[in-house]
């Protein structure tokens, strides 16, 4: 293939051909070198893949929820027909509903997911107010899955308390005015796939527009823009590790640039794992104040795991796009369960009432088939049927038991006070942080609050810079070409991290996800770098004469 990626030509990689590769497929080239095969297994033990975002952990009492509420979902089925032996059902029964569900969790008393079945049932009607028969009935029958989702964008209670756990996880105690629509989706990849898809088709992002993205960042945001498909002019904001990961004024002052329709972030960022500072969000709100035309897009998939998380979706709500996924906070990328998130009175759709008259009446034999008023669809509604080619909007939305799922996720999330699951995730992955530099031979720099640790980034110029001074860095960085540390680490020690520059840092790093071995595994990875670490010191002395002490401990 011959995609010469412009970004990464800076500096030859350690083999020829792999300058074009995504983090995600070098990933791959490392594996091999690690002795991993061409396919990745979790079971093959002597190999450390820490490039991997997958966590190793998941939620088991929503999961046990699911199960449970599917055998009282099967039950119900079998008792609306007269028995069939062959092995045919019904649907569920809204009467007396409510009063069989009580009987099988009594029935059940004691077993794995029934307390919390129970909970969420409270809660759904005691803290938000909601029918809990409409509830269970939606529960069941969404379960069994002998429906299409309706309505296609999502099933009506489950949005109320989805929206719910994006309130509390994405807003807070921020103030918010006004309520948000949700779009269910098949994960944060479905989320940014429609996005793109419908800003385009509705002429919000044109070939030769140009886009903002928040750097470093999940690389398939460098990517979609410049495929075929879109073509996009990218304006690069540059956070670094000298300034926190944080975004300087000037840096974001881009934003104020006319030209930039739309800005992409990852807050908390992939791979730095830094949630933006408030003042950060402030300023971007303020630009919004002026440039009430700019379209935002924030993917807050790790929000969770941040203390005290703000997204710009509560500073900016009218002019703000937010994604979200439940696949690392409760270990779920098999299920793929995310949402899209807009305000009701939003920048898209006003951006789409103004649309040239010719553009309009495009769009509007293209949604007609769906709606009497194309005009008055709304953009979120537009993705889903987007999703489906538009033609096939009458099936569209997530499979019924992903939002049975998503549901139970959610509730066990808003029933999880005083945040217990929250901070057993929280210490796990800070203890395995702590073991990776205790290793390393640096202590961290943990005042930094806006700091999630999902991953950390091992950049060598500052941390060689900080354990050896700047002359070991500057000789370091004349002598290895930026992979060649990701390469013996594979082959040498079976480590496998991803390559930084491949997400947009300004200097060679691996990227170490936090979530996804053991903590004795980082004390490994931790003690292979301080071993390659130590070889580079032993040969600047050899070529300089320096004495650099290898030992040393910072
Ligand atoms: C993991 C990840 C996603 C993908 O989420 P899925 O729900 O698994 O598709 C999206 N955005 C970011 C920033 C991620 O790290």
């Amino acid at each position: 293939m011959a995609k010469e990626k412009d970004d990464r030509k800076r500096g030859d990689m350690a083999q020829p051909g792999l300058a074009a590769l995504s983090p995600f497929e070098l990933k791959d080239e490392l594996i091999k070198a690690a002795g991993g095969g061409a396919v990745e297994r979790p079971a093959n033990a002597s190999m450390l893949n820490a490039g991997r975002g997958n966590p190793n952990f998941l939620a088991t009492i929503p999961r046990h929820g699911f199960w449970q509420l599917g055998l009282f979902a099967m039950r119900e089925s079998e008792r609306s027909f007269a028995y069939m032996p062959e092995g045919v059902g019904g649907f569920p029964r809204r009467e007396g509903l409510e009063e069989r569900f009580d009987l099988f969790l009594r029935e059940n008393k004691g077993v794995a997911g029934i307390d919390f079945l129970r909970g969420a049932v409270s809660y759904v009607r005691d803290q938000l107010g909601l029918s809990s028969g409409d509830f269970l009935y939606e529960m069941c029958e969404g379960i069994l899955a002998s429906n299409y989702p309706v309505p296609d964008r999502m099933l009506k209670l489950s949005e109320v308390i989805v929206g719910q756990y994006l309130r509390r996880e994405m807003i807070g105690r921020h103030p918010f005015v006004g309520e948000f629509d949700v779009f269910a989706v098949e994960g944060g990849t479905a989320a940014m796939t429609y996005i793109f898809n419908t800003m385009r088709e509705n002429h919000l992002i044109k070939p030769g527009d140009t886009i903002a993205l928040g750097m470093p960042i999940f690389t398939p945001y460098i990517e979609i823009p410049r495929l075929n498909d879109y073509q996009l002019n990218v304006v690069n904001l540059n956070a670094g590790v000298e300034n926190g990961w944080q975004y300087t004024k000037e840096e974001l002052d881009k934003l104020r640039d006319p030209k930039v329709k739309a800005f992409f972030l990852v807050n908390p960022s992939n791979p730095p794992s830094v949630k933006m500072d408030d003042e950060s969000l402030q300023y971007i709100a303020d630009i919004v104040k002026e440039r009430p035309d700019l379209i935002l897009l924030t993917d807050d998939v790790y929000g969770t795991f941040a203390d005290d998380f703000v997204s710009l979706f509560a500073l900016a709500p009218k002019n703000t796009i937010l994604v979200y996924s439940y696949s690392k906070y409760f270990g779920a990328t098999g299920w793929r369960l995310g949402t899209i998130a807009t305000h009701r009175d939003n920048v898209l759709d006003r951006l789409i009432s103004e649309l040239p008259k010719d553009v309009k009446k495009q769009l509007h034999e293209r949604y007609e088939s769906i709606t009497t008023e194309p005009e008055k669809l709304k953009f979120i509604d537009r993705l889903v049927a987007d999703s489906r080619t538009v033609a096939l909007n009458h099936t569209a939305g997530l499979s019924t038991p992903q939002q049975v799922q998503m549901v139970l996720f959610s509730l066990f999330s808003l029933m999880d006070t005083p945040d217990a699951y929250k901070n057993a995730l929280k210490r796990l992955i800070r203890k395995r942080k702590q073991a990776l530099y205790e290793e390393v031979g640096i202590a961290f720099d943990d005042s930094d609050p806006n700091q999630v640790d999902y991953y950390t980034i091992l950049d060598a110029e500052y941390l060689g810079e900080r354990m050896f001074g700047r002359e070991f860095v500057d000789w370091q960085l004349k002598s290895t070409q930026p992979t060649e540390l990701l390469f013996r680490l594979a082959r040498e020690a079976r480590v496998v991290l991803l390559p930084g520059l491949g997400f947009g840092t300004q200097h060679a790093s691996g990227r170490v996800s936090l979530a996804n071995l053991n903590e004795s595994d980082y004390r490994q990875i931790g003690r292979a770098v301080r071993r390659l670490i130590e070889e580079y010191v032993e040969r600047f002395n050899a070529e300089t004469g320096k004495k650099l002490d290898k030992t040393k401990v910072k």
